[in-house]
């Protein structure tokens, strides 16, 4: 079998393909108060060069592929681009990361098309505070996104909550209560100052360790064995849950040593950190149907062992691109 190695020996199996890079919602965290309107500014490929990129990150030694973006839902072909990479020999696992908030009608089309899994972003249990961070989404349309989720097996759910000091932290609380009664997996991520956004990300950063211990206000946390080495989250469960709670530390905490992905922008750029600013443009190879296997190649050549430049330090992950142009 095929695989794509880095210089340091690690296997790189994992590609995140931002699939659009715009969105619906304008959350308060993935785009900046000056930005009014979803950005859109890079472009997307078509559902054709998509899948060629990701039949090459297959035949390079990727196996695991999640779609994201901007929203990966608001893409009409999403249905039939899910069923198109699920079919490539190779991929074994298929999941997206998505507002939640179309995936009601699109739960049971997706999983019957081949998705395996979803993570869900869910900032507020609050109608108002939902409102207010997403910029106009409607939390009962994520709730019903949640429930189709689990009820088409798209399982396990993983529910993304950005924790802000001052926005939502007063619900930490209500969100690992999530985990008591059902089998969800919620993932506390702590916010990363993205597009220079340093006065707010100051602001509102809230470190890991203080929002364990906001958890800890229902009961004691234990430990998880980590079953994915390479996951970014350290994972607990408070006792009789029937769900777990991660905890995602990209600023108070680095991942950069088990990191085994590299990213693919809406318009064709393969990343290798999405730390650093180098991206490696497939899109020419793409359009002559060449070989890609040197260019993802190169882009595993140019993986860092451990990021020193963590977006605390450089006060933004990633310069002047966000989350929708880098695939979130
Ligand atoms: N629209 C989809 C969604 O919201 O799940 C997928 C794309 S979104 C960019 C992917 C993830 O990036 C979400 O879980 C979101 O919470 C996270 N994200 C965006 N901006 C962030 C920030 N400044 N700090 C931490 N996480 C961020
Ligand atoms: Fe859209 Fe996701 Fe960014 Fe929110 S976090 S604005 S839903 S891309």
């Amino acid at each position: 079998m095929v695989e794509l190695l880095d210089p340091f020996g690690r296997k790189l199996e994992y590609l995140r393909v931002s699939v659009v890079d715009s969105c619906n919602f304008r959350c308060f965290y993935c785009l900046p108060g000056n930005v009014c309107k979803p950005r859109g500014v890079r472009g997307q490929m078509g559902r054709k060069l998509i899948v060629r990129a990701v039949l090459g990150a297959a035949k390079s030694g990727i196996r695991k592929v999640r779609l994201t973006g901007g929203e990966p839902l608001i893409r009409k072909d999403i249905v039939e681009l899910v069923r198109e990479i699920a079919e490539i020999p190779g991929i074994a696992d298929l999941s997206l990361t998505t507002n939640g908030s179309m995936l009601a009608e699109l739960a049971m089309p997706l999983a019957m098309a081949g998705l395996k899994r979803v993570n869900i972003s869910l900032d507020s249990l609050d109608c108002k505070n939902y409102n207010y961070i997403t910029r106009g989404g409607e939390l009962q349309n994520t709730l019903d996104g949640i429930d189709a989720a689990v009820a088409c097996g798209l399982t396990p759910v993983k529910i993304n909550m950005v924790v802000m000091k001052g926005i939502n932290d007063h619900e930490v609380a209500n969100f690992a209560r999530l985990t008591m009664d059902r089998n969800l997996h919620v993932r506390f991520i702590e916010y990363m100052p993205m597009m220079n956004q340093e006065k707010s990300w100051r602001e509102h950063y809230l470190a890991s360790a203080e929002i364990m211990t906001l958890c800890e206000d229902i009961g004691p946390l234990t430990p998880l064995p980590e079953e994915d080495l390479h996951g970014p989250a350290r994972n607990f469960f408070l006792a009789g849950a029937a769900g777990r709670l991660g905890f995602i530390t990209p600023v108070s905490q680095h991942f950069c040593a088990d990191c085994n992905r590299l990213r693919l922008t809406s318009d064709g750029k393969l990343k290798p950190c999405l730390f650093t600013a180098e991206e490696i443009d497939l899109l020419p190879a793409l359009q002559a149907r060449e070989n890609l296997i040197p260019l993802y190649q190169a882009a595993a050549k140019q993986k860092l062992e451990n990021s020193d430049s963590s977006p605390a330090a450089k006060g933004s992950a990633c310069g002047p691109l966000g989350m929708m142009e880098i695939g979130g």
